[in-house]
């Protein structure tokens, strides 16, 4: 099965080794005899409906954000309505903020969103930065990578977090929570790259593109984790040395 993904952007928003992601999810879909297109989507090209199976946003700083940020809110009702019809979106970092309402920098400038996740973003004083640990329940799972933003994203009532903070500062330092999850869609904060530490991660997106493009649930077989799994004990457990939220 061809898996067709959206990157969004990889000229702009790439800081945080977010090619690193891609070449997990190629690698994961090639072990299970899928393949993974790779379709970079950047100013001014259109997003043809029901064309991807995934889409990918990385990271950048405000300048990036800014430079993207009027050419993302033109693809917004194609992105809406993609993930309407069950496309799979992972958003990291300052593309994590982009797909909320809105991100207002450090001098009052706000940056509009797509509004795909409930959420807003308000840039702090202190940078957040370090090894971070989450538990995520709702997949009996934890995830390990490294945060570093001054935004403080703030949930919307009642909306989903990806995880719960065991250590590190999450979404804005006070909440104990970390990321968003709506639907099939994951926007978090974790880089480092994340994927490569979290494979079970890239498999639940892998999983949910490939629903996306068969209608039905799909069970990927298991992959020898073994290196994945080092990587991850070795980062969680720096996460958890930094201890509590600071
Ligand atoms: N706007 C960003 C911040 O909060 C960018 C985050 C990132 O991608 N580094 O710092």
């Amino acid at each position: 099965m061809k898996i067709r993904v959206g990157h969004l952007y990889p000229e702009y928003l790439n800081i945080y080794a977010d090619r690193g992601n891609i070449a997990v999810l190629a690698g994961r879909a090639r072990a299970r005899g899928h393949e993974l297109e790779v379709v970079s989507l950047g100013m001014g090209d259109p997003v043809p409906p029901g064309g991807f199976d995934l889409f990918y946003v990385g990271g950048g700083q405000d300048r990036e954000q800014a430079l993207v940020a009027t050419d993302l809110v033109a693809k917004g009702p194609a992105l809406v309505e993609a993930a309407g019809g069950g496309a799979a979106f992972l958003a990291v970092c300052g593309g994590y903020q982009l797909l909320g309402r809105f991100y207002r920098d450090r001098a009052g400038v706000e940056l509009p969103g797509i509004g795909l996740l409930p959420l807003h973003t308000v840039a702090g004083e202190r940078r957040m930065i370090g090894d971070v640990l989450l538990d995520c329940d709702w997949a009996g799972r934890t995830l390990a990578g490294f945060e570093n933003h001054a935004g403080r994203t703030f949930l919307d009532d009642g909306a989903e977090a990806l995880g719960r903070v065991i250590s590190g500062f999450g979404n804005d330092g006070a909440s104990g929570f970390e990321g968003c999850r709506r639907g099939r869609i994951y926007g978090t904060y974790l880089h480092g790259p994340l994927l490569p530490r979290n494979p079970w991660l890239a498999d639940r997106l892998l999983a949910d593109a490939l629903a996306h493009r068969t209608g039905e649930t799909v069970e990927l077989a298991p992959l020898d984790d073994g290196l994945e799994q080092e990587a991850h004990r070795v980062a969680a457990a720096r996460a958890r040395e930094r201890g509590g939220r600071e």
